[in-house]
């Protein structure tokens, strides 16, 4: 069966924001859901119908979670594949092993980039200080040497600037396999988010521009600011990369676009995505929404938008502010239940709409 109906249970593997705004969608289309994660009073578990407490190894809460489930849909991309490997024969799992397989490993993901035709940044595998010395002597610098795995919001990155700093480089990730990419003086980071759904039917928002703060996102601005060439281009790019890698669910493409407009893919992320947090108020049917109706094998709606738009995150004591943000009758709100504001940590959200045909405004 590829429709999963309303009244049916959808799994979620991770239990942050992310899982948390998905549950609420799915709770508008009827749908219970049921949290996997680690922690019982998660943003995520604060709103589901269920949960389980477990790691993503422990092979006999996986069994329970996908017989308690009608289809198994996830929050990040970092799951262990082995945990697929279990769930899979039980329960459909929306996207799939193969999408995570590539979007957890930064050379595979930039080899199957260009294996499309997607430009990304030059870049080079670097398994040993020898590989490194070789991908600066091929690539040169500015360059960033990336972990392969498990980076985030700028974790697991160093730049280097110059051919003396190689060593120190190679200490500082932790000499694990990594890749060097060639630094891309960008002029804007702009994302796509693209849904497919099972029979390959495709809907994707517009492009946004991104524009982060200690490599964190800060703001996404609706639409971007680009030449339609470039944004048309953008969105095509991210329909194909859909296409070949199988998408079944949503994915963002984050992309740079240099001064001479050409678009190079940076990074793929299979999930909803803190740059598509605007479509919440700002289209017929939100990132959310739309991944769940695609994890449910339901007809993708519209991606259209009604307005443009400016979300900007709360990191850490932004959320201070909570009560002047409530002050604005034309701001929405959005908290996700953390007990603690930690450094560095997304809070909430807030979205300001404004009329189309009318630039977004910081
Ligand atoms: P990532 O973890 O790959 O998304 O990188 C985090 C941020 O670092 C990006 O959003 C960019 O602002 C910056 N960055 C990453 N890779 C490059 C690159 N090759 N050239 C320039 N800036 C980069």
């Amino acid at each position: 069966m590829t429709m999963i109906a309303p009244g049916s249970t959808i799994g979620i593997l991770g239990d942050g924001q992310l899982g948390r705004m998905m549950a609420l969608a799915a709770a508008e289309l009827g749908y219970k859901t049921h949290i996997y994660g680690q922690d019982p009073n998660s943003p995520a578990a604060q709103v589901s119908t269920a949960v389980t407490i477990a790691q993503y190894t422990d092979e006999e809460a996986l069994r329970k979670f996908a017989s308690a489930v009608d289809v198994v849909t996830l929050e990040f991309e970092n799951i262990p594949t082995e945990t697929l490997d279990f769930l899979e024969p039980i329960v459909p799992v929306r996207p799939g092993k193969r999408v995570l397989e590539i979007t957890q490993d930064r050379h595979l993901e930039k080899s199957f980039l260009n294996s499309l035709g997607a430009p990304t940044a030059p870049f080079a595998n670097v398994e040993s200080l020898n590989d490194l010395r070789d991908g600066i002597a091929r690539i040169g610098t500015p360059a960033i040497l990336k972990t392969r795995r498990f980076g985030y919001d700028g974790k697991g990155q160093v730049k280097i600037n110059a051919a003396t700093e190689i060593d120190d480089a190679w200490k500082e990730i932790g000499e694990q396999p990594a890749i060097l990419e060639g630094f891309v003086p960008f002029e804007l980071e702009i994302s796509v988010i693209v849904a497919r759904g099972v029979n390959g039917d495709i809907q994707s928002y517009l492009p946004v521009e991104n524009r982060h703060k200690n490599h964190i996102l800060d703001i996404t601005l609706a639409p971007a600011e680009i030449l339609t060439v470039v944004s048309d281009h953008a969105v095509d790019l991210s329909h194909k990369i859909a296409d070949h890698i199988d998408l079944i669910g949503l994915m963002a493409v984050e992309i740079f676009v240099t001064p001479e407009g050409e678009v190079l893919v940076n990074e793929l992320a299979p999930r909803p995505h803190n740059s598509g947090h605007w479509t919440i108020e700002g289209c017929t049917t939100s990132q959310f929404k739309q991944s769940i109706r695609a994890a449910a094998g339901l007809p993708l709606a519209s991606a259209e938008r009604h307005s443009n738009a400016v979300m900007r995150n709360l990191i850490g004591d932004d959320i201070d502010h909570w009560q002047e943000i409530l002050s604005h009758p034309d701001m929405s709100l959005h908290l996700y239940g953390k007990a603690e504001a930690r450094e560095g940590r997304k809070m909430g959200h807030v979205t300001r709409l404004f009329p189309l045909g009318t630039p977004p405004k910081v």
